[in-house]
């Protein structure tokens, strides 16, 4: 049994969470191998490292003094040190770092130290070894990563030891450190769980696993306990803010499951997420429908009516080509006879509407064109919605008893998920209607 555990910012914050991580690493044998992010927030106006260390670079940039930058970076895991009493020559590597600078140091290669120190105390701290990222982790030219070199390298790494590798960053061809986008040491904590076929990927952060409703919304909403994939696209696709899209590739092709734990209530089981769960028993089947609801608001949904369209050929392609020429996704078309609709964020539509509306008139010349502006788009996702009668009529029968009034219903094919769009001034009640209905 093999696990690959990735801590985020704020389990790295100070010496009391570095404790909390070894408790949890020490409590399972088989958790081997850890990834870590730089020094997060301890307390809410607190700064992170990496934010930190983004600074730096730019005052370098200009040519500004970075010294009180500089100053609160090394201070931060100077105390962490000494408040556990460790032996890594902190001193040493901050002033190899100046000197670095001094030379004209990449920003990627700047940012990415808050991960490196991160990773530097945790190995002393546990009594792993540390393993670079750059000794692993291979980017190919065109900045993708090369995981075949990668997997193998890290495979031969991690052989019978227990390691502490940096997530954020890798190494190109040339020798040169190059980071993910911004959370990107969820990335990392994929690629070696998929690298090492671990049995698990546990994500380590400061919530207890997904939510199954906005906790702004709905007043402390149950977690989510068991997820796949399909869903958790749908969920976050429409509004949820999970993990990053990329950090799911490498654990899902591998189906490795990955589960998210809080490091401040380690007995929590968290979220599990998975290609799909075979093992669900019927009683299982019977306690949830809905998976997750999620929603966003301010979408349009220009909708045109031309009798016949259904029946003739080429219509619906020459709107959406509108569409694409000037480069806006339609996010839901739900149509009726001879009725066609496209739902999108007004953000994106901006100035472009009227052209878009007199491109329609034109090609299409239809009999009815009409623009609802300030909808809301809520979904309720969930994997045992599919062919059980009846769910849709609850869904409606529960909103029409709360006085909403539906503007539009969508239901995709793989019936994971029923869309419907609502008036803005309804969004957060026909959340909570559907979570009081479904959930409680
Ligand atoms: N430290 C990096 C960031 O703040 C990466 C990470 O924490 O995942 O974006």
């Amino acid at each position: 049994m093999l696990k690959v555990l990735k801590f985020g910012g704020s389990s790295m914050a100070d010496a009391g969470q570095y404790a909390k991580v070894k408790s949890i690493v020490e409590y399972d044998d088989s958790r081997r191998v850890v990834v870590v992010s730089a020094a997060g927030k301890r307390f809410k106006d607190d700064h992170k490292l990496t934010d930190l260390l983004y600074l730096c670079h730019a005052h370098l940039k200009y040519g500004v003094s970075c010294d009180a930058v500089f100053g609160m970076i090394s201070e931060r895991y100077l105390e962490i040190k000494r408040d556990l009493g460790l032996r890594t020559d902190i001193d040493g590597e901050l002033a190899y770092l100046r000197d670095r600078m001094r030379r004209g140091i990449s920003e990627d290669e700047l940012v990415s130290r808050g991960e490196y120190f991160s990773a530097k105390l945790m190995a002393d701290y546990l009594g792993f070894d540390f393993v670079d990222a750059t000794e692993w982790l291979f980017f190919r030219m065109d900045a993708s990563v090369d995981k075949e070199k990668s997997y193998a390298a890290l495979k031969k790494l991690a052989e019978g030891r227990r390691i502490v590798t940096p997530g954020f960053y890798g190494v190109m061809p040339d020798g040169a450190i190059k980071t993910f986008s911004r959370g990107g040491s969820d990335i990392t904590g994929a690629l070696a769980a998929a690298a090492l076929d671990a049995d698990v990927y546990e994500n380590w952060t400061d919530v207890s696993g997904i939510l199954m409703a906005d906790p702004r919304i709905v007043d402390n909403p149950a977690t989510i306990e068991r997820i796949t994939y399909t869903e958790l696209r749908e969920l976050s696709f429409i509004g949820a803010q999970v993990l990053h899209e990329q950090t799911i590739f490498p654990v899902r092709e591998k189906n490795i499951p990955l589960n998210i734990r809080n490091t401040n209530d380690p007995s929590h089981p968290g979220t599990v997420i998975l290609e799909s769960f075979s093992t669900e028993t019927a009683a299982q089947d019977d306690s949830r429908f809905i998976t997750g609801i999620a929603g966003r608001k301010d979408y349009t949904i220009i909708s045109m009516t031309k009798r016949g369209a259904s029946s003739s050929v080429g219509v619906q392609r020459r709107v959406l080509e509108i569409f694409e020429r000037h480069r806006i996704a339609v996010e839901y078309t739900p149509n009726g006879i001879d009725c066609l609709s496209m739902v999108i964020p007004s953000r994106q539509l901006g100035d472009t509407l009227y052209a878009i509306l007199g491109e329609i008139q034109e090609q299409v010349a239809p009999d009815k064109l009409e623009t609802t502006e300030n909808i809301a788009i809520v979904a309720a996702v969930g994997r045992k919605m599919a062919f059980r009668p009846g769910i849709s009529g609850r869904i409606f029968a529960a909103l029409g008893e709360h006085g909403i009034n539906i503007r539009m219903i969508s239901q995709g094919p793989e019936e994971v998920n029923i869309i419907v769009g609502v008036n803005n001034d309804d969004y957060e009640k026909t959340v909570r209607v559907l979570y009081n209905s479904f959930v409680k």
